[in-house]
C-alpha cells in the first residue's frame, strides 16, 4: 500500500453522492440472492464477481435491476440498507447522505410505511452499532416520469422519516428535462427540505442552470459539463454552490472518454467547492477511497490536499453546525498525527 493509498484508507469522510440500491456488493448481493432462490442473480461467490465486472453502461443496468428485483420486502430493504452501512464504516465513512430512491420500491409492491420503517431501523442500527450516520436524499427516478414525481413527493412530504433531509432527481438526463419536475421541487423545499438534482452530467451545462433555476438547487450531482461554460463555473464558485463530483462513474457513463480527461482540475481551479464521491462504486468497481486516490492523482495532492477535500465533503454536508465541526476536527487531528509520524 502507497502511502497515500494508507492515509486515505485511515482517513475520516463523508460521503454525499451514492444510491442505496447502487451500492449493494456482491456479499451484499449474495446474502439478498440467499433469501430468494428463484432469483437469475448468480450465488456462487466467483460467478457474482464476474456479473459484477463492469463491461458496460447497459450491463450496469441490467445489475442494478437485478437488485431492484431482489428487494421484495421491507426485510430486504432493511438489509441491504445496514449492509451499505458496513461497507462504508469500513472505509472510515463518518457521514454519508444516501440517494434513496423510494418509488422503485413502493412500484413494486412494498408499502411505503414499510420501506420508510426498514430503512429507519437500519440507519438507527447503523449509526449505534456501527458509528456511520446516515441521512436521506429521496430522488425522482427521472425515466419514470411525473407519476414517479408525484409519488416521490408524496412519500417525501407526506410523513417524512427522520433521516430525511434532501431531494433529488437522478436517471438519465438526455430526453428529460429539468424544469418539469419544478411543482415537486417546490412542494420538497416548502417541506424543510435540501435541493439535490442531478444535472450536467451527459447534457450541457445548460441542465446545470435549469438545476439552479427550476429545481434551486443547493447542491448539484455531477456538473461535469459546467467546465464548458466559464459564467456557469463562475456562478458555482461566487454562490459556493458544491458540485458532487465522481470520476470512474463518469468514465463508466462516457460523460467523459477516460479519467485523464476529466475535468476536476478545471473545477477546483475556477474556486468551486468540488467533493469527491462514488455514485454507484461496486457496479462501476471502485469505492470511495479509490475515488479519493484518483482525485488525488489528477489534482496532485499529498495527504494535506486530500485531507482538504475531505473537508469539502463536510462543509458541502446537510450536517448541522456541532457535527460539521466535530467530523473536521476528526480530520484535522488524523492529518497531525499523520505528518507527526512522517
Ligand atoms: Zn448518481
Amino acid at each position: 500500500m502507497s502511502d497515500l493509498t494508507a492515509f486515505i484508507a485511515g482517513l475520516p469522510k463523508a460521503e454525499l453522492h451514492v444510491h442505496h440500491v447502487g451500492s449493494a456488493s456482491p456479499r451484499i448481493v449474495a446474502e439478498l440472492a440467499a433469501r430468494h432462490p428463484d432469483s437469475q442473480v448468480p450465488r456462487d461467490p466467483a460467478a457474482l464477481r464476474e456479473f459484477f465486472t463492469f463491461t458496460d453502461f447497459a450491463h450496469f443496468i441490467e445489475v442494478y435491476l437485478s437488485v431492484v428485483d431482489l428487494l421484495r420486502d421491507a426485510e430486504d430493504v432493511r438489509l441491504l440498507t445496514y449492509e451499505v452501512a458496513r461497507d462504508l464504516a469500513r472505509q472510515q465513512v463518518r457521514y454519508a447522505e444516501l440517494t434513496v430512491t423510494p418509488f422503485s420500491s413502493t412500484s413494486r409492491g412494498i408499502p411505503a410505511a414499510a420501506f420508510l420503517e426498514a430503512i429507519e431501523d437500519a440507519r438507527h442500527a447503523a449509526e449505534r452499532e456501527l458509528g456511520v450516520v446516515l441521512r436521506w436524499i429521496f430522488d425522482i427516478p427521472g425515466e419514470a416520469g411525473l407519476p414517479a414525481a408525484e409519488e416521490t413527493t408524496r412519500i417525501a412530504t407526506g410523513t417524512p422519516p427522520d433521516g430525511l433531509i434532501a431531494f433529488g432527481l437522478g436517471g438519465p438526463e438526455i430526453g428529460v428535462p429539468r424544469p418539469q419536475f419544478k411543482p415537486y421541487f417546490d412542494r420538497a423545499i416548502a417541506s424543510g427540505l435540501h435541493s439535490v438534482p442531478h444535472a450536467g452530467e451527459t447534457t450541457g451545462p445548460e441542465t446545470v442552470w435549469d438545476a439552479l433555476g427550476s429545481l434551486r438547487a443547493e447542491r448539484i450531482g455531477h456538473g461535469t459539463s459546467a467546465v464548458q461554460d466559464p459564467q456557469l463555473l463562475h456562478h458555482l464558485a461566487e454562490h459556493q454552490i458544491p458540485l458532487e463530483v465522481c470520476p470512474t462513474s463518469n468514465v463508466a457513463t462516457r460523460a467523459v472518454d477516460d479519467l485523464e480527461a476529466h475535468p476536476l482540475r478545471e473545477m477546483v481551479e475556477a474556486g468551486v467547492l468540488v467533493t469527491v464521491n462514488s455514485d454507484d462504486p461496486p457496479m462501476f468497481s471502485t469505492d470511495l477511497n479509490t475515488e479519493y486516490a484518483i482525485a488525488a492523482r489528477l489534482l496532485s495532492l499529498d495527504a494535506a490536499g486530500i485531507a482538504a477535500l475531505a473537508r469539502n465533503a463536510v462543509r458541502a454536508s446537510f450536517m448541522d453546525k456541532p457535527g460539521k465541526a466535530e467530523l473536521e476536527d476528526e480530520i484535522d487531528a488524523y492529518l497531525t498525527s499523520w505528518q507527526r509520524q512522517a
